[in-house]
């Protein structure tokens, strides 16, 4: 069993392998972690993948096992305060056979996932009372057991709960795979790599070609009027409008941008800024810039088929590594984390239960 393994990157992907690899005795853990753009710590932290209408099983298979991997790891990892919360996800539909629809898929899908909870068919009175912020709602499905993170703490809980402080500044590998920080090539036994959309600019040295493109999100951090409300705020996911995801009362956020044509820039745009607003004032017809507190900006990676990817690097065995998760990140990265743990101590893991081979995505 590798006894000193790297993990480069601390975003969600590298704190749960941590968390994981942690737990083995003997096993000595780095990370590095050169912090300019992660996507976790800007992700709007909604876990809800289960009405999902995309046809990849491999995908949904991978949402729906990390969706239920969250309960087990707050509790193992005692993650405390704001950074897991099972608030409810509302999914709502302007056209009620549509709403139907979802409703019976949301039945189906139950079966094989229970930590969905109970489902509920709201009208617009009662998605107003769960959260009173809204002026118009269409009628929804309230999932129970959707979930919202806060991912810059919940890495930062794994982080501290595998005892990782990660290192500081940009590692790179040479063209022999040796890890190189700070000028100096460091040896590990095994190193994993867990860097989002900084794939390809990692594996380059190593004559690798990765299919990953960075794609920017946007989202507004919002004040609104500190309501009275006895129940958790849950997440709200309108038909065609931006996701509106309550915080602390007082506190919401909307968004995302899906902006491919970016880069991998961290500049906030007032275009966005004021598209966001409008897509907040489709819903509450309340808030003005002056309410705005925020802005989260944050680069996710894309492969061309949407899909994530994890595993050995080929041609390097002592390398794993994971990218284009997308999306829904937040949601896959736990269970990916998991697996590479389990992979970097020499168990077999089947990994195409839940994703293609790397090499579909690295040539
Ligand atoms: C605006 C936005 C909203 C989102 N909302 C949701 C949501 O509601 N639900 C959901 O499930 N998902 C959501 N996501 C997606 C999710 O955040 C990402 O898919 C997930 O966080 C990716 O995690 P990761 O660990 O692979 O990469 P990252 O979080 O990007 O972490 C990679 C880290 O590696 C570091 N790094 C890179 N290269 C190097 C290097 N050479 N040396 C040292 N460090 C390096 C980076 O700086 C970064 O900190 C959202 C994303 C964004 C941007």
């Amino acid at each position: 069993m590798p006894t000193k393994i790297a993990i480069i990157g601390g975003g969600i992907v590298g704190s749960t392998a941590a968390f994981y690899l942690h737990q083995q005795p003997g096993v000595e853990i780095i990370m590095f972690d050169d912090g300019t753009g992660q996507a976790t710590k800007a992700a709007a932290g909604i876990i809800s993948p289960w009405l999902s209408k995309r046809r990849n099983q491999q995908w949904y298979r991978l949402a729906r096992d990390g969706a239920g991997l969250f309960h087990e790891l707050a509790i193992d990892a005692h993650l405390t305060g704001t950074s897991f919360a099972r608030t409810g996800t509302i999914i709502t539909r302007d056209d009620s056979d549509d709403l139907d629809a979802l409703e019976q898929l949301a039945y189906e899908r139950r079966d094989s996932a229970p930590t969905m909870g109970e489902i509920y068919r709201l009208n617009e009175a009662s998605i107003k009372a769960l959260l009173p912020f809204v002026h118009h709602s269409a009628p929804g499905i309230l999932i129970t057991g959707g979930a919202r993170i806060d991912g810059q703490l919940f890495c930062a809980q794994l982080q501290q709960a595998a005892n990782v402080i990660p290192r500081p500044g940009r590692v790179s590998f040479n063209e022999k795979g040796d890890l190189v920080a700070n000028g100096q090539i460091e040896k590990f036994d095994l190193v994993i790599a867990a860097v989002g959309a900084w794939l390809p600019e990692l594996l380059n040295p190593l004559g690798l070609t990765t299919a990953v493109r960075p794609q920017k999100g946007q989202l507004l951090e919002l004040k609104t009027p500190v309501y009275q409300t006895t129940q958790p705020q849950p997440v709200l996911m309108p038909e065609g409008e931006r996701d509106f995801i309550p915080t602390t009362p007082g506190q919401l956020i909307v968004g995302a941008t899906h902006e491919n044509d970016q880069g991998f820039d961290l500049t906030p745009s007032v275009e966005v800024e004021n598209d966001l607003l409008a897509s907040a004032n489709r819903v509450t017809q309340t808030l003005t810039t002056q309410d705005i507190t925020g802005i989260r900006v944050g680069t996710r990676a894309y492969t061309q088929d949407f899909a994530p990817f994890f595993g050995t690097l080929v041609g390097h065995e002592s390398i794993l590594v994971a990218s284009g998760l997308g999306s829904s990140g937040l949601t896959t990265g736990p269970l990916i984390g998991q697996l590479l743990a389990q992979m970097a101590i020499g168990q077999t893991v089947a990994t195409e239960r839940y994703t293609k081979a790397t090499s579909q995505y690295i040539s």
